[in-house]
């Protein structure tokens, strides 16, 4: 295991208010998961880490944290995600 000196600045992801999602996203992934077959495409391009995988492998987005970009729907070999409009 590597000790971590004091003083030495490192980055360590974790769940804070930075990077949170707010009132502005103009569009929402929506996965049809009658189409998905799990090839995780989605999980790895995703530009803002916000897709899960669940232990099915099945992937979950975390709306606190997508931004709507559409990077995820784009990659998908099957379609299986739909972009919406936000409904505030
Ligand atoms: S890219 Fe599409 S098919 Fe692949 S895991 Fe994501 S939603 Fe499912
Ligand atoms: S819309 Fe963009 S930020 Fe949201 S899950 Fe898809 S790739 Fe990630």
């Amino acid at each position: 295991m590597i000790k971590v000196q004091p003083g030495i600045p490192i980055a360590r992801p974790t769940i804070g208010s930075a990077g949170l999602t707010g009132t502005w996203r103009v569009l929402r992934p929506v996965i049809h998961y009658d189409r998905c077959t799990r090839c995780r495409l989605c999980f790895f391009y995703c530009v803002e880490n916000s897709i899960d995988l669940e232990k099915n492998l099945y992937p979950s987005i975390d709306y606190n944290y997508c931004k709507g970009c559409g990077v995820c729907a784009q990659v998908c070999p099957t379609a299986a995600i739909e972009m919406i409009k936000e409904v505030k």
